[in-house]
């Protein structure tokens, strides 16, 4: 059983750049070389502006190389979700409008990623979801779209897709050619007159226009993320033994998630917040007991309204995040507004996605909620037989063999646990990663955790 994603093991020789080494002067500068990165470069290039695009790692290697790869509209019961039918309407646009887009860059670029059209069905499993789910189809209906009730508790639609994503990105590279930075993390963020200095820890990058793209938005603490979006975890497994070809994915919360990849069935289970739990096997375990040959977890920033935040911020600052794991769609749409916001050209959706909404109420409540969690971890962590922390480290006793790293997450300081399936430590307030020994793998925080780093 492999304990990485069935993406990262079946792109072939990815194309690599080099580490920055020189400092920069550009006008647009992008961090984060995920599928929101790459697709807002693609709508930027060849359109007479100095770009450059930033990486802390390898492209393609954040939470792209973990998703679902479902290029999908059907997103469990979102339109009857929404706040209302004006919001649903216009969201349901632009997700088809996604779609085309997407395809229609695959096409172009004859891309190829093993894009597939398959139908997706969405399923009820109690009597409350039976009617929500008859909500939800009458709304579709409404739209026209192709929308067929296959029964009480099951209904399809078509023109869905799903594909590979990381030989997607790799399309997606082989037509860029605006300079591509990668090992290069941006550590600090400062405007300085008219534009914003980025700094690593050997150069420096001037940009007259800076888009922020690098998944979680830790560099922006005036706007608060942290307190307007929060991280849902999930859990994947990749199966030889295909069983339907459809997309398939459940109303409840924990979500049931499938598709298919040639041979392999895919099963996404879980969806948590990653606060919510701190046994992480457990959370494995359904899909351990299958006997899987890929298995892996993810994480996705979701917003309190279920919208993306997509938009400028402030002075030629941009931002794309919080796709509530409809990222395929939102990272696309992102590319094509925020090149659209910095051309000056009209876009439809610049309202729709604006990041400077807020939602109080939810916010509050989900404060309520988990707030009180959160400080408890904080104040006194939870052990576990296998887990405790002693003054300022964190040590983990994997069968024998202790770990011993830094006790609190560089970010904010929330304890770390161990997830004995992947073998990485992980932060459960905003879901940083780091390898066994210590190192940053992704996530907001700047600073690996390795005891020898601190002393
Ligand atoms: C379990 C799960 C299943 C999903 N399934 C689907 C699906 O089926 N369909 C769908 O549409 N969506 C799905 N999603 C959502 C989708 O995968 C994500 O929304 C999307 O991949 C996010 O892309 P991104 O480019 O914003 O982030 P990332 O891919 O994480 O890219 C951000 C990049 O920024 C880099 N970075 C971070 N900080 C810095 C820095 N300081 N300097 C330089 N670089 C930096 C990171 O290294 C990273 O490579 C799923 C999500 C989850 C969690």
């Amino acid at each position: 059983m492999k304990t990485n994603s069935i993406w990262l093991d079946t792109v072939k020789k990815p194309i690599s750049y080099k580490q920055l080494d020189q400092d920069l002067n550009v006008d647009v500068l992008i961090i984060g070389g995920g599928i929101t990165g790459m697709s807002i470069a693609y709508h930027l290039q060849n359109k007479g502006l100095h770009t450059a695009l930033v990486e802390r790692n390898k492209i393609g290697r954040g939470i792209t190389s973990k998703t679902t790869g479902k290029i999908d509209y059907l997103q469990g019961l979102k339109y009857t979700k929404l706040k209302n039918e004006k919001t649903a309407h216009l969201y349901l646009k632009s997700q088809l409008e996604a779609i085309n887009i997407l395809k229609d860059i695959i096409t172009k670029e004859k891309i190829s990623c093993d894009l597939e059209q398959t139908p997706s069905v969405l399923i009820a499993q109690t009597e409350k979801e039976e009617k929500q789910l008859q909500e939800e189809y009458i709304f579709l209906k409404k739209e026209n779209i192709p929308v067929t009730n296959l029964s009480n508790r099951e209904i399809k639609v078509e023109n869905t897709f799903h594909f590979h994503p990381l030989k997607y990105l790799e399309g997606l590279k082989s037509k860029l050619t605006i300079p591509i930075y990668e090992n290069t993390n941006i550590l600090k963020v400062k405007r300085h007159n008219d534009y914003y200095l980025c700094y690593t820890n050997e150069h420096q990058i001037k940009a007259k226009i800076l888009v922020i793209a690098c998944h979680y938005p830790f560099f922006l603490f005036p706007y608060l993320f942290p307190f307007k979006c929060y991280p849902e975890k999930s859990y994947i497994m990749a199966k030889k033994g295909v069983k339907q070809k459809e997309n398939k994915i459940t109303i409840s919360h924990p979500t049931r998630s499938e598709r298919t990849f040639k041979d392999y069935q895919l099963t996404l289970i879980g969806s948590h917040k990653t606060s919510d739990t701190f046994t992480i096997k457990e959370n494995f375990a359904p899909l351990l007991n299958s006997n899987p040959d890929y298995i892996w977890s993810n994480e996705d920033v979701m917003t309190f309204d279920s919208l993306p935040f997509i938009g400028h911020l402030k002075e030629n600052l941009y931002i794309a995040t919080g796709y509530n794991t409809w990222g395929m769609t939102n990272a696309t749409l992102a590319g094509k507004i925020i090149s659209d916001l910095i051309l000056k050209k009209p876009n439809p959706y610049i309202a729709l996605f604006d990041p400077h909404r807020s939602n109080p109420i939810a916010r509050i409540t989900y404060l309520g909620k988990t707030g009180k969690e959160y400080l408890k971890a904080y104040v006194k962590p939870k052990t576990t037989k296998k887990l405790h922390y002693e003054d300022s480290k964190a040590i983990y006793n994997n069968n024998g063999e202790e770990i011993v790293v830094q006790k609190r997450c560089p970010h904010l300081g929330c304890p770390l646990i161990f997830n004995e399936v992947e073998q990485v430590w992980e932060c459960p307030c905003h879901a940083s990663k780091f390898t066994k020994e210590g190192y940053w793998l992704k996530g907001p925080s700047k600073k690996d955790i390795t005891i020898a780093k601190t002393k």
